[in-house]
């Protein structure tokens, strides 16, 4: 029927839009909270089986609304426990969303965009391009996902926007997603328990600076000059270290709260004691935690993963330089869902991707 195509998915509404578009069909306000805890806390989607809602009101909310969520195609588990969900989008789309346990807390990677438009030299993604960006329906749908299927719906989870995409790239729904998630009737995932993984797209950053819901920041540094970080990270060209530095100093922080930087570290390229030292002294006087990622090799990336000893001393000049710094174990690579690795076959674009996939052998 021609209607259905246009009716609004209410996976996509903020509940005051709810509420609104209840009481403009003649509905009582109040009953978007209840059709809230229905779909985020009880993960129920059908409208009939809303059951404290009138037998009237479900039928009108499936005459005028429909309900989307990612479909799970396939599910691996890590020898370490990590799990990768594979999941269809409404269109036939797939992403990838991955379940990190005992970091010390629970964590639901989460992607935004199908693909990534910023084709960073070391990434997986990267090379698949963007092929559109999600839905905040869509991106909370992940974690609505993830959580029904890991039986966490009533569990304390944290959050990281460091799936597929650019989260900054795709700011409107992104920021819409954590205010559902954030949502007290829903759930109530505050945004302290989420971080936002960005390669630091300024006009943007400085959006994030003015938001009422905050999340926590990681910026993906990798360099700590220009001329290492253009080759690396494509839009440095655009937006260069001083300047996402400087976004970052003037950057509204909670006390007791830090800017995560994530430096992937590649052997000879970007792993070398002079390299520590420039970036000691690029995060001076920034509040700052840097996280060292060493590379997730993986075929089609012309990089490779410094050794344990050069990867020590580039953590030990930090320390000594009095920056925290940790080093992060690499979760889940036997079933390629660490960082960098998530790609979904068959929507890669260019030769290049071609082959990775060849060499990928599925
Ligand atoms: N686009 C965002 C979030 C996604 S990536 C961003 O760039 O921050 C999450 C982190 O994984 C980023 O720091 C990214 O640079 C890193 N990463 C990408 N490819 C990697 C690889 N092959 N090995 C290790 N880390 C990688």
């Amino acid at each position: 029927m021609s209607h259905e195509a246009v009716q609004p998915d209410l996976a996509n509404l903020e509940r005051p839009a709810l509420e609104q578009a209840l009481a403009e069909r003649g509905h009582e306000r109040f009953r978007a909270r209840q059709i809230f805890r229905w779909i985020y806390r009880h993960g129920i989607t059908d409208f009939s089986a809303m059951t404290d809602l009138g037998r009237d009101l479900r039928a009108a909310l499936a005459e005028a609304f429909t309900l989307l969520t990612p479909q799970l195609v396939e599910r691996e588990r890590s020898v370490d426990g990590t799990e990768k969900f594979l999941l269809r989008l409404g269109d036939g789309r797939r992403i990838e969303s991955v379940f990190i346990p005992d970091t010390p807390a629970m964590t639901f990677c989460i992607s935004t965009q199908v693909g990534c438009a910023m084709a960073c030299a070391f990434c997986l993604t990267g090379k698949m391009g963007l092929l559109r960006n999600l839905t905040a329906g869509e991106i909370v749908g992940q974690v609505r996902v993830l959580a029904g299927a890991l039986a966490m719906r009533d569990r304390r989870f944290n959050i990281v926007l460091m799936g597929m995409g650019e989260p900054l790239h795709n700011y409107d729904e992104t920021m819409k997603a954590l205010r559902i998630l954030a949502d007290e009737h829903g759930l109530a995932v505050s945004p302290r328990r989420v971080t936002l993984s960005t390669v630091g797209l300024l006009p943007a950053l400085d959006r994030l600076a003015q938001e009422p819901l905050m999340p926590n920041l990681a910026i993906s540094l990798h360099a700590p000059t220009d001329q290492q970080r253009g080759e690396l990270v494509p839009i440095n060209r655009k937006y260069g270290v001083g300047e996402v530095i400087a976004a970052c100093r003037r950057f509204p922080l909670k006390r007791r709260s830090r800017i995560t930087f994530e430096y992937v570290l590649l052997s000879g390229v970007n792993d070398s004691p002079e390299d520590a030292r420039r970036l000691a002294k690029l995060l001076s006087g920034v509040k700052s935690k840097v996280n060292l990622i060493p590379l997730n090799a993986a075929p089609g990336i012309p990089f490779e993963r410094p050794s344990e000893d050069a990867i020590d001393r580039f953590a030990q000049i930090l320390a000594d330089n009095h920056l925290t710094v940790s080093v992060r174990k690499s979760r889940g690579r036997d079933i390629r869902a660490a960082c960098g690795q998530l790609i979904v076959e068959g929507q890669r674009q260019s030769p290049a991707q071609q082959l990775a996939t060849l060499a990928f052998g599925d």
